[in-house]
C-alpha cells in the first residue's frame, strides 16, 4: 500500500513540476535586440547552438542549470 501512496505522490511531484515549467515558459519572455537572444539573469548572449539544442531558451546552460537546481531543493 505505501508503494501505491509513494508511486502517486511521486507522480503528483512530477506533473506539478511540469506544470510549472510550462507556465514559466509562458511567463518569461526571451530578452532579444537585433536579432540576439540574452540570458534573463547574465545577459550573456545565447549561442546558436544553444538556440539549436532549445528554441525556446532564455537563460545560458549555467544559469538555467543553476535554476534548476535551487528548484529542486524546493521541490525535491
Ligand atoms: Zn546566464
Amino acid at each position: 500500500m505505501t508503494d501505491v501512496v509513494d508511486k502517486a505522490c511521486e507522480l503528483e511531484q512530477k506533473q506539478r513540476e511540469q506544470a510549472l515549467a510550462a507556465a514559466r515558459v509562458t511567463i518569461e519572455k526571451p530578452k532579444e535586440l537585433h536579432g540576439h537572444r540574452y540570458c534573463l539573469d547574465c545577459d550573456l548572449e545565447l549561442d546558436t547552438n544553444r538556440l539549436i539544442a532549445n528554441p525556446k531558451a532564455v537563460r545560458c546552460v549555467d544559469c538555467q542549470t543553476l535554476l534548476e537546481h535551487k528548484n529542486k531543493r524546493f521541490y525535491p
